[in-house]
C-alpha cells in the first residue's frame, strides 16, 4: 500500500466540536511547544474520537513528525520508553501525555516486519501522517486534530463511521487482525465503550482467527481485561466477547462451567458482579482487579470444590485445590499478577466461613482485612440464589449493630454448617483480633 497519495478530508474547526478548552493542559502544551519548533502536532487516537463524540478522552495521545529524540531535546520532563515502538512520555504532574512519532505502515511490501503468521514483530521505521494514519486499528481512531490550524483530518473515513455508529478495521481485516490478534479485543472493546456495531467486514473475520488469541502473553492479555472489565462497560463488553466467541479464549474454565450447568446461577453471578462493576465506575468509587477475578473464575472453582468435597475433602480445602486448579490453568491464558491473585484467593476461602457463626469466629472474620470484599461476594451470591439471602442478611445485621447486639446475633445463630461451634461460656473478645486471623482450622494458606 502507498498510502503518501492519499488525500484526507480536512474539517475546518467550525464543523467540528473540538475546542482547545476540552484538552488537557499538559497535552495542549505538548502539541504548542512542538508547534513552536516548527514540527507537525496533532491530538490522534481514542481522545480525538472521543472530543468528537461529545465524550471526555481518558487521555490524549500525540503524533508529530519530530522523532524521539527531537521530542526529548524539547521536554525536560520527558521519558523515552519503548516495547515494541518508542514513544516519548511527557509528564505534568499526574498527567502524562504519549507522543509517538509518525510510523511507517509495517504492513508495507516486503514484509520484512512480519513473522510468518503476518505478526508484527517490529514496528518501528519512521513514516508520514498518512502511513501513520493507515497502521491504526480503527477507522474512528484514526483522525488526527492538527494545533497548527484546529483542523481534523481523516484519511480513512473515520468522521462517516462515527456519525454511523460504526467500527471498521482499516485496510484488510482478516490481515489486521492476523498482524496483531489484539484487535479482536479491541473490537469488543470500542464496540462496548462506544456503543457501536461492528462492520460485518470487520466482525467476519473473528470467527476464524479468533483462536490467535492464545498465543497472545498472558501479561498482554491481563492488561487487555483490565480494559474490557473496568472501564465502566463491562456488561456490553462481555455481551460482545461471548458472541464473538472470545470469552472463552480468555476464560476458558469459566465459559466451560456456563455452557455445562443448567441452572441459571453462574450466569446471573457474573452478571450482577459486571452491573455492579459498572455502577461503581459510573458512581467514582473505586474498583479491584482481584473482585472481578474472583467473579470470573468463580463458576469454575465452586463446581470443582463441589467435586472435590463429595470425594470427602473438607470444605477448605476443597476451595482451595479447586483455586490452584483453576488458577493454573487459567494464568497461562490471561495472567494475573500475585497482588490481585491473593486477595482473589481470600475472597473465595472466606466465603466457606461465613456458614460459621458461633462462638468467636465471626467477629474474627469481621476483623479480617479482607472481609468487606468477601462479603460483597457473598452478597452477590445470596442475589444470585446461591446462597440462602438470611445469610447474607444476617452479616450486614452484623456489621451495623453494636457489641451487645452482636452477641444476641450470635448466640441466635443457627448451628455452624460444620455442626456447631463447641459450645461454651461466651467471653467478651476485643472487636479487633491482631495478626494472624486464622479460624483455627488450620486449611487457609498463609498470607
Ligand atoms: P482508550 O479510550 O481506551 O484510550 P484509544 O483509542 O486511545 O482508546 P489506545 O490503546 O490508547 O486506544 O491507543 C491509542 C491509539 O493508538 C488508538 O486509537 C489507535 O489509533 C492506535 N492503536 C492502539 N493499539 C493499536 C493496535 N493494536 N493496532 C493498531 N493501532 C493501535
Ligand atoms: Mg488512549
Amino acid at each position: 500500500m502507498a498510502p503518501d497519495n492519499l488525500t484526507p478530508t480536512i474539517i475546518p474547526r467550525a464543523e467540528h466540536p473540538i475546542s482547545r478548552s476540552s484538552i488537557s493542559p499538559g497535552a495542549l502544551k505538548v502539541l504548542y511547544r512542538l508547534h513552536n519548533a516548527n514540527y507537525r502536532a496533532c491530538l490522534v487516537g481514542g481522545g480525538v474520537r472521543d472530543l468528537m463524540l461529545g465524550r471526555e478522552p481518558k487521555d490524549f495521545d500525540v503524533a508529530t513528525d519530530a522523532s524521539p529524540d527531537e521530542v526529548r531535546a524539547l521536554f525536560r520532563n520527558c521519558r523515552l520508553i519503548g516495547r515494541r515502538f518508542r514513544l516519548a512520555h511527557v509528564r505534568f504532574g499526574n498527567e502524562i501525555v504519549e507522543v509517538a512519532t509518525f510510523r511507517g505502515s509495517a504492513t508495507d511490501a516486503d514484509d520484512a516486519n512480519g513473522d510468518d503468521a503476518g505478526r508484527i514483530l517490529r514496528d518501528n521505521t519512521w513514516g508520514t501522517i498518512e502511513e501513520d494514519a493507515v497502521r491504526r486499528d480503527f477507522t474512528v481512531n484514526a483522525l488526527f486534530y492538527d494545533i497548527a490550524d484546529f483542523t481534523v483530518h481523516d484519511f480513512v473515513g473515520g468522521i462517516e463511521h462515527l456519525r454511523a455508529g460504526t467500527l471498521q478495521l482499516i485496510g484488510d481485516p482478516g490481515r489486521r487482525y492476523r498482524e496483531d490478534p489484539v484487535r479482536m479485543l479491541r473490537a469488543a472493546r470500542f464496540a462496548a465503550k462506544l456503543g457501536f456495531r461492528l462492520h460485518p467486514d470487520t466482525e467476519g473475520p473473528i470467527a476464524e482467527l479468533r483462536h490467535l488469541l492464545a498465543d497472545i502473553p498472558p501479561a498482554r492479555l491481563f492488561e487487555e481485561t483490565l480494559k474490557l472489565f473496568l472501564g465502566g462497560f463491562a456488561v456490553q463488553a462481555y455481551e460482545h466477547l461471548r458472541h464473538l466467541r472470545l470469552f472463552e479464549i480468555l476464560f476458558p474454565d469459566t465459559e466451560q462451567s456456563l455452557a455445562v450447568e443448567e441452572n441459571h446461577f453462574p450466569r446471573t453471578l457474573l452478571l450482577r458482579a459486571l452491573e455492579g462493576t459498572d455502577q461503581r465506575v459510573a458512581e467514582g468509587k473505586p474498583v479491584t482487579p482481584a473482585f472481578l477475578f474472583a467473579a470470573l473464575l468463580w463458576e469454575p472453582v465452586r463446581v470443582r470444590a463441589q467435586q472435590l468435597t463429595a470425594e470427602a475433602l473438607p470444605e477448605l480445602v476443597a476451595l482451595q485445590q479447586a483455586t490452584d486448579e483453576v488458577l493454573s490453568r487459567q494464568l497461562s491464558r490471561v495472567s494475573i499478577p500475585k497482588r490481585f491473585s491473593l486477595p482473589m484467593r481470600d475472597i473465595f476461602m472466606l466465603q466457606a466461613r461465613f456458614a460459621m457463626r458461633r462462638g468467636k469466629r465471626p467477629l474474627r472474620l469481621l476483623a479480617h482485612p479482607r472481609f468487606r470484599a468477601a462479603y460483597d461476594f457473598l452478597v452477590l451470591r445470596a442475589a444470585a440464589g446461591e446462597v440462602e439471602q438470611a445469610l447474607a442478611d444476617w452479616w450486614t445485621e452484623l456489621q451495623e449493630t453494636d457489641g451487645p447486639g452482636q452477641e444476641i446475633l450470635i448466640e441466635s445463630a443457627p448451628a455452624d454448617a460444620d455442626g456447631g461451634a463447641p459450645k461454651r461460656k461466651r467471653r467478651r473478645r476485643r472487636r479487633r483480633k491482631p495478626a494472624g486471623d486464622g479460624d483455627g482450622a488450620g486449611t487457609e494458606a498463609p498470607g
